[in-house]
């Protein structure tokens, strides 16, 4: 079979299909070589790897997935591109493909009845930031390792650092879960059809034990989504307003861990959210 990662092999089999991608959907597949190994380098896939794709697009990244993985599943939303993967993925038994939405999946679901996974997937861009969000929050522990391509911008929000203009809600919670970093970054000119930004591959290893338990993570997020809706306020005021709290209250709760509300919560370390947290929950039990 010719190489999915020519442009001209790509066009052509899409023809061949009837199929004219969408840009709803993030339809820019990879079409370099390099960038292909790097990705499931990064992964480090071995033969005991079950691998979650999202997207398969065409099958590009999922073959090279397969050459290495024990066993693939990828979901795909696009029921035009499954004869297409049926033809592509066909010498590859160890490949599963589920017409399945990646935003309404049940990943609890799925992990319990396979174990962890590792998470390998070129995002579709539009998606890539609820998708990783929720991963992080709700389903940590369905996966052992998370290496996905993201937008660049979006890449820089996840890694980002308090008083950085990229840091935010992501920020915090990604490294609240996960130890992450930027593996690489990616040229536009190596996708077909060609994005208008370039993009990089995030790693992601969620932490086995966080530092609070389950039951005190809901109040945790809660605080840290108060702070940032109102980023350019003081964390005094942004929090009087989330949980209705008297101003007095918050900072003498505050003082008690000689926590300054003053600042605006873009400054705040995750630490610092966590104690926080801690600080506001015997106040707003029930108020979740
Ligand atoms: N993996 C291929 C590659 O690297 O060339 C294609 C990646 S392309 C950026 C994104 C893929 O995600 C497309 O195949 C698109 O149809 C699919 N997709 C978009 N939204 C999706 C969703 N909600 N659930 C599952 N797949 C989705």
């Amino acid at each position: 079979m010719s190489k999915l990662s020519n442009p001209a092999v790509v066009a052509a089999l899409l023809t061949e299909h009837g199929i004219r991608l969408k840009q709803k959907w993030g339809q820019n597949f990879l079409v370099d070589e390099n960038i292909l190994r790097k990705i499931v380098q990064t992964a480090e896939v071995g033969p005991h790897d079950h691998v979650l794709e999202i997207g398969p697009g065409i099958g590009t990244l999922t073959q090279k997935l397969a050459e290495r993985a024990g066993r693939v599943t990828a979901f795909e939303v696009d029921s035009r591109l499954l004869p297409v993967l049926a033809k592509t993925l066909g010498p590859y038994p160890q490949v599963e493909i589920l017409l399945q939405d990646a935003l309404a999946a049940d990943y609890n679901g799925f992990c319990a009845s396979c174990g962890p996974v590792k998470l390998v997937a070129n995002l579709p861009y539009n998606i890539a930031t609820p998708l990783i969000y929720r991963w992080l929050k709700q389903h940590r522990s369905c996966f052992s390792l998370l290496v996905c391509m993201v937008q660049k911008e979006v890449a820089e929000r996840l890694v980002a650092l308090p008083g950085s203009k990229a840091y935010g809600t992501l920020s915090v919670v990604c490294r609240y879960a996960s130890q992450v970093e930027i593996a690489f970054t990616v040229p536009h000119t190596v996708f077909f059809p060609r994005p208008e930004v370039a993009s990089a591959v995030v790693k992601m290893v969620p932490y086995g034990q966080t530092v609070l338990a389950a039951g005190e993570e809901p109040l945790f997020y809660q605080t840290v989504e108060a702070v940032f809706a109102k980023r350019r306020k003081t964390a005094l005021n942004a929090l009087h307003a989330a949980f209705g709290l008297d101003k007095e209250k918050l900072l003498a709760l505050a003082g008690r861990a000689s926590l300054d509300l003053s600042r605006r919560g873009e400054t705040f370390t995750v630490e610092e959210f966590v104690l926080l947290a801690r600080l506001l929950a015997p106040y707003l039990h029930g108020n979740r």
